[in-house]
């Protein structure tokens, strides 16, 4: 059995970015992948401007000492500068955001003035630069502000924004193929005869794709019929980027899935030193990426956010960065067999400035119960056996539950 690591290397080394890109508006780029390098159209900001409410000088005018007597020639406000030139003691009222005069190299701030029945009074002795943002501060036009394979998020594209940007040339979505599996299945709203449980794979694996940067066919849920597996992936292989099934790749009678993928593509790996998710088999048919995920729901759910999330990240033309681990301790203890790495379901805290972290529990693959009120994912290394309470372990955190900005 491939070790995690180890599959997901040799799956992300097998998964080809797609080729065609578009041109969409900003405002429609959210999550999207850039298809090129963007430099900075313009200098940002594009003129010297205040950071603070104040009095814009040049600062040569003003010697050793305050405080120091200055005549107010004019007003500069964001949106309206003011249209004088600023020498000797002269000083120009200004405000956050609006430019600087010409002729002025500093701004001194408004608590440090004082009102004077002869003009205003700098308390302090102005230098040249202060509280200036000088044009470019935060970029020079020319400047990369994304680059390939960027995954456009609402921080940059609102560098983009405030560069002038509109419309950006982004990685067209991969299409993305999904049907389950199971002759037991059947859709929420239908009620449930004997023997049958509803299909909650193919709803949470839809919903956890939400924001990526996909196109979904959603080829509903299958009877465990062999023809009918072979028509909805050789459907698959024709009109998408990737599939992704779930049931039926265990060792079951029922189990089809993997057996056809090997006729009409191929398996480039099959079981995982993981638990749950051990019965992940990955592929291709041509060019389709093959996720045959295991069944049971945890499990479904374990292999998509560990193996289809990187994969969806390269083959949409990003990058894939490993999430971020975080070091806790383990509040209570956590039984375990060498052999497989183990990613329990957690509640992390913080707790004394430190994290602690306990599990939600039976860590059955079936019970959707043990993301009740978890966060994060604890990894149990698979050469451990038993953990004890107090141990160090790495979590790493579900994003939509881990209290993140
Ligand atoms: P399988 O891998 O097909 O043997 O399925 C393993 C377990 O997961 C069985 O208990 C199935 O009933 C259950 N299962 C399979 N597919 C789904 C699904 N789409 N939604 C909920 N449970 C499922
Ligand atoms: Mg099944």
């Amino acid at each position: 059995m491939l070790n995690a690591d180890d599959a997901l290397a040799k799956l992300l080394a097998s998964v080809k970015p797609v080729k065609g890109s578009e041109v969409v508006p900003v405002a429609e780029a959210l999550d999207r992948i850039t298809a090129n390098d963007i430099a900075a159209p313009v200098d940002l900001p594009p003129f010297d401007a205040s950071a603070m409410d104040g009095y814009a000088v040049a600062a040569a005018g003003f010697a050793e000492g305050p405080p120091h007597m200055v005549e107010v020639v004019g007003e500069s406000l964001a949106g309206h500068p003011a249209r004088v030139r600023v020498s000797g003691t002269d000083a120009v009222r200004i405000f956050t955001g609006a430019p600087i005069p010409e002729g002025a190299d500093s701004v001194v701030i408004q608590e440090d003035t004082r009102p004077n029945p002869d003009g205003i009074e700098l308390k302090e002795t102005p230098r040249r630069g202060d509280n200036v943002r000088p044009r470019g501060h935060d970029v020079a036009r020319g400047t990369p502000i994304a680059r390939k394979g960027d995954r456009l998020d609402a921080y940059r594209l609102s560098w983009l924004t405030a560069c002038g940007i509109d419309r950006v040339d982004v990685k067209r979505r991969v299409n993305v193929a999904i049907f389950s599996t199971g002759d037991e299945l059947v859709d929420t709203g239908k009620p449930l005869g004997p023997g049958q449980i509803y299909d909650s794979n193919r709803f949470v694996l839809t919903r956890l794709m939400s924001d990526q940067p996909v196109r979904l066919t959603d080829l509903g849920c299958l009877p465990d019929s062999p023809n009918a597996i072979r028509a909805a992936l050789e459907q698959a292989a024709r009109s998408s980027d990737m599939i992704l099934t779930s049931g039926g790749v265990s060792v079951g009678d029922a189990d089809y899935v993997r057996d056809i993928v090997e006729k009409i593509g191929h398996i480039e790996f099959y079981r995982i030193a993981l638990k749950p998710g051990k019965p992940l088999a990955v592929g291709k048919i041509g060019d389709l990426d093959f996720f045959g995920l295991p069944g049971n729901p945890i499990s479904t759910i374990v292999t998509f956010l560990l193996f289809v999330v990187p994969a969806i990240a390269v083959r949409s033309g990003g990058r894939h960065a490993s999430p971020l681990e975080f070091s806790a301790v383990l509040a209570d203890d956590i039984a375990h067999t060498p052999g497989r790495r183990e990613y329990q379901r957690g509640v992390a805290e913080n707790e004394n400035g430190g994290l602690v972290v306990r599990s939600t529990g039976d860590q059955s693959s079936n019970r959707l119960a043990t993301f009740d009120g978890a966060n994060c994912l604890i990894r149990v290394p698979e050469d451990r056996g038993d953990l004890a309470a107090g141990e160090k372990v790495s979590i790493v955190l579900l994003r939509d539950r881990g209290r993140l900005f």
